[in-house]
This record gives C-alpha cells, structure tokens and sequence, in this order.
C-alpha cells in the first residue's frame, strides 16, 4: 500500500482557477473581473504600468523610489529581523491604522507583530485566541459574516475554530442585513468573538454607515463580544487612509475588545512581497506586553522572523513625509479610478442601455468589489458567452474595468440579465 493513496484531492481555489482560466482565453475582449488586485485604466498592475508608460520619474514612483535606495543602501544587512518584525514598520503601521493620536497607542497597550500580509494577521490572530481566548459558553467559534472572504473559514479551521454565519448580506435589498446583524450581535452568548471587515467589505462591498457601526460597538459592548476586526482595503473605500480607518478607531475609543489585521497588498500595491501587520489592543500596558510575548512565541515557531524587503518599503514611505505624501496621492487616483468606473457602469446600464432591474447599490457599494446580484446561472453565462470571469456569486472586482472595457462589459451584463 502506497503512502498517501487516501488522501483525497483537493478542489483547486477557484479565485486562481478563475484566473488561468482567463489567461488561456484568447478572445481579444476578454476581461477578468475576478481577483481582487488593482489594475490601471490599461488594465496594467500599478507600478509596471508606470514603467511601461515610461515616466521619466520612475523614481517618482514612490515604491520603486524606496526599493532603489534599500537596493543601493550599503548599510543594510540581509540579518534576521526581530522575531515581533522591524520596529520602525510594526510603530507606523500600527499608527497608520489606529490613528497618531489613538489612546491605546499614547497608553502603551497596542501589542504589534509584523505577519505574512493580511493572511498572516488573521492566521497569527485566529492562533493567539485559540490558544489564549478566556472563551464563554461558545468555546472556538468565530462568527463570520455571510458571505465572507472564503479564507477566514479555512484560517479559522486550521486552528481548531469553528465558523458560524452571521447574517451580512440582503439579496433583497442588495445591502446590509442589519437587523440581522444587530439580532446576531445580541443572540450570541457573551464573549462570542465576531469578525468585521473594517472597511471596503469583501465579497459585498456594502458597509455599515457611521450610526451602524455605532449600533453595532454599543451591541457588542453589551454582550463583552470580541472585535477581530480584518483591515485589508484601508485607503481603497474612500481614497482617504483615515476615513477608512474610521469604524476601527472608534472601536478602540469606546473600548471594544479588539484585534485588528492588516495588510499592505492591496493599498501599496505589494501583494507578493507579504507585508502586514497585526495588532491587538489589551486593557493596559503590562498585559499589553504579555500579549506580545506569547505572540513572539506563536510566531517563532511559524516562520522565526518576518521577510525584510516589503517592511523595509513600507516603513520607508511611512516615515518619510514625502513619501507619505506621494503614497496618498497613489491611493487616491487608485479609489478614484475604481469609483469612476462605478459611475461609468452605473451610467451605461440605467441611462443608455435600460438594463432591467435597479443597480443602485453599484454606485453605493464601497471598494474594490461589487456584489452585482446577478444570480449563479448568470455570472456563468457571462463567462462562457462573454468572455467575462468572475465568481460565481457574482461579485465583480471593479479595479478589472476601465474605460476601454466598461461599455462591452456593460453589454454583457445587459444581455444575461434579459
Ligand atoms: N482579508 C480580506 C478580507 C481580503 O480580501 C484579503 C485579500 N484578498 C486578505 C485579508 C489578505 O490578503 P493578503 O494576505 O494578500 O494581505
């Protein structure tokens, strides 16, 4: 009998099968509205799309900027980090999201941790409550929205949590279920720990507004729930990094119980060079300081020390003005692409093409997806009559349109839901 026969085979992920999908295509209209990574108006990755172009300041750039001076800077070593990551990035990253002038910070009780991207924060998060969480009656369950990032579901697994559906999403009403929400907030067992995706929520793209957050924080300060809140689009709801980092701040202002994951894939264009962060907020410095501990430990034994070049960028553009400076201008023409590509669509489908049904919620939802409330049968007509890729639940990445594309996509989508 042959090692490994039982193991059964796995089904492939289906975001880059999606993708080798549409890149064997070769109808010259096809468009690939699946992964969640930003593309120009040439359907180009931020930073090549520069280079091609051939803007003289490539050193502009701010990415390429800092890569070259890390690459030319003959005082840097190829040393292990510190176990917790480099100091300089962990401070401002940690500053960048709760806010320079967070309490928690000033308090001392913010316990920062560089991981592997934003999959890396919620693995080491899911590891840390698993091990450490004082559980009520609801022992190793996450409550996760429905629907949410697949991953959170295997994240959590892996660790011995258990997820359970927290009602999200209305099909209805193509927006928040919040009454649901609320009615789930208020039903779990004390201490029962929720996930929120702090802005820019994925699948969906639908948000709670101010006074829902509000309801919300009140709600799980009632039931002592926990926050484990994943913040993987700061910059790309709003175009403004402290407009989105909003619900989280308030979060820790009225004392929620709370860990935030953070990543810099998407907002500073490195999602291969693995660059997050998480951090967990505890009731006083010298607890502050245990969490780390034990977080070092966790995290010793995973990977012994986090990868040096993405947190070496990142720090770089966060504590140089200029830079900072230059990065926000970025974020802001990537949101303002992807919120003018909203308009487009939106505009095609109700004034020019009459396209049945109401397609509010393209314009309403925030971020780098939308939730088209087309149905399973659709999203596959798209892909096998259009040339169109996109998930079966019939989210779109709108940073996968542009000007070039949006009318025939407009089209396609027309032609479906007839
Ligand atoms: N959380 C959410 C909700 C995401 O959508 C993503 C990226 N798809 C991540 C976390 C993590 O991404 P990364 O590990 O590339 O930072």
């Amino acid at each position: 009998r042959k090692l490994w026969q039982s193991v059964p085979l796995a089904p492939p992920d289906s975001i880059f099968q999606l993708t080798a999908a549409y890149k064997e295509d070769k109808f010259p209209q096809k468009i690939n509205l699946g992964v969640g990574a930003y593309r120009d108006d040439d359907n180009k990755p931020w930073i090549s799309a520069r280079r091609q172009r051939g803007l003289a300041a490539l050193s502009n750039t701010k990415k390429k900027r800092a890569t070259r001076i890390l690459l030319s800077d003959e005082t840097l070593d190829h040393e292990y980090l510190p176990i917790t990551g480099l100091p300089e990035f962990t401070a401002a990253a940690a500053k960048l999201i709760l806010g320079s002038s967070s309490p928690a910070l000033a308090e001392s009780r913010v316990a920062s941790v560089q991981t592997i991207s934003g999959t890396g924060a919620n693995h080491l998060g899911a590891l840390f409550l698993s091990k450490f969480y004082q559980w009520g009656t609801n022992e190793k369950k996450v409550y996760l929205s429905n629907p949410t990032w697949a991953n959170h579901h295997a994240i959590f697994k892996n660790v011995g949590i258990g997820p359970v559906d927290y009602p999200y999403y209305d099909p209805k009403t193509i927006g928040l279920d919040f009454t649901g929400l609320v009615g789930a907030l208020n039903a779990a067992p004390e201490r029962s720990v929720f996930l929120l995706h702090g802005c820019a929520h994925n699948p969906t793209g639908v948000d709670p507004t101010p006074e829902q957050w509000a309801a919300i924080a009140d709600a799980m300060l009632a039931k002592k729930h926990y926050a484990f809140v994943d913040c993987a689009y700061q910059g790309f709801a709003s175009g403004d990094l402290d407009k989105d980092a909003w619900a989280v701040r308030f979060f820790v202002e009225k004392g929620v119980a709370m860990l935030v994951c953070q990543s810099f894939a998407k907002n500073a264009g490195l999602y291969g060079e693995r660059v997050g962060a998480l951090h967990i907020v505890s009731p006083d410095q010298e607890t502050s300081a245990k969490v780390k501990s034990q977080l070092s430990v966790l995290s010793r034994s995973e990977i012994s020390n986090p990868p040096t070049h993405g947190a070496r960028i990142v720090s770089m553009i966060l504590n140089n003005p200029n830079m900072f400076e230059a990065w926000k201008q970025d974020i802001r023409t990537m949101a303002g692409r992807i919120i003018d590509m909203r308009k487009e669509l939106f505009r095609l489908l109700t004034e020019e093409l009459h396209t049945p049904g109401n397609w509010d919620h393209i314009v309403n939802q925030i971020g780098m997806f939308s939730f088209t409330g087309i149905t399973p049968a659709q999203s596959k007509a798209l892909i096998t009559d259009a040339h169109v890729y996109l998930t079966g639940n019939g989210r779109i990445s709108m940073a996968g349109l542009n000007s070039k594309n949006v009318r025939y996509f407009a089209e396609s989508l027309d032609a479906v839901v007839r």
